[in-house]
């Protein structure tokens, strides 16, 4: 059974130690998510943007492949079905079809604005069970065609918009979507830190996980980071693999050509990036 990030989070967050959420693009990805959390005994989230969600045929598709996958492959540990970036149409949708969590970006919004939709949202989630991610200031990069410019948020407005009763909140720190460039001047841990003096107990959500050094990941757990999302890594292992099976011209020998063959190698490597991550998240044992 789905259920909400919210109880999750706040446990990692008073351990110490992120819940990684993963993004999924198909059936391989979720089950090689699924299957790396069961065997690290490890709470997981599974994110889904509204392109991957229009990918799959729609949330609702991805609400009952997710559901009936935790019933067949028999998953035990915690796990939150979540929209990434959501705008708020696609908010109600997946609402509708089943998810257990939902993001509202409303960073694009005016903060005025990105309170009141942020308001009306945690009254329905309040009301279905669901956990609520908020985002302050725009988190730079490309992500689905949108590309922001990495600024820090603002910690009052960080605190104006945890006091509508978010479940977890996302806020800009310097970090960025898909690949980090070589000039890049690192995580503002001084923002981090001024973030969670003004919000206290909420749960702090890294997007752009990506590429982040393991010892800036561990420093921004330990300013109260509870949330770490991930999704380029796995799409660059998972070519990677698929690619040296095609050089080694796997396809073309016996029944290399078959798609259960054929993916096999990147869906592997997912389970095994995943592995890590929940490893360096601090995460594997906490279900
Ligand atoms: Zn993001």
């Amino acid at each position: 059974m789905l259920v909400s990030a919210k109880e999750m989070l706040e446990k990692a967050k008073e351990g110490q130690y992120a819940v990684g959420q993963f993004n999924i693009n198909n059936l391989e990805w979720t089950k090689a998510v699924l299957k790396a959390a069961q065997e690290c005994n490890s709470p997981v989230i599974l994110g889904v943007s509204e392109g991957a969600g229009k990918y799959m045929t729609g949330f609702k598709t991805v609400a009952a492949m997710v559901k009936a996958m935790l019933e067949e492959m028999k998953i035990t540990v915690p796990v939150a079905l979540h929209l990434d970036h959501g705008t708020y149409e696609g908010c109600y949708k997946c609402i509708e079809a089943g998810f257990s969590s939902i993001m509202f970006d409303g960073s694009h919004y005016s903060i005025e604005e990105n309170v009141e939709k942020t308001r009306e949202l945690v009254k329905i989630c309040n009301e279905k069970g669901l956990s609520l991610e908020a985002e302050v200031g725009s988190i730079g990069g490309e992500e689905d065609g949108v590309v922001g410019m990495g600024e820090c948020a603002d910690p009052n407005e960080c605190k104006a918009i945890a006091d509508l009763g978010v479940s977890m909140l996302a806020a800009g720190i310097g970090n960025i979507h898909g690949k980090y460039p070589a000039n890049w001047p690192g995580l503002r841990f001084d923002v981090l830190d001024a973030i969670q003096q003004k919000t206290g107990k909420m749960p702090l959500v890294l997007h752009g996980g990506t590429g982040i050094p393991a010892d800036m990941i561990k420093k921004a757990i330990s300013l109260g980071v509870a949330k770490i999302n991930v999704n380029t890594e796995c799409q660059l292992v998972f070519a990677e693999a698929t690619r040296k099976y095609i050089e080694a011209g796997k396809d073309l020998e016996g029944k290399g050509f078959d798609p259960r063959k054929l993916l096999a190698p990147g869906t592997d490597a997912i389970v095994e990036i995943v592995k890590e991550k929940m490893e360096l998240f601090g995460s594997v044992g906490k279900a």
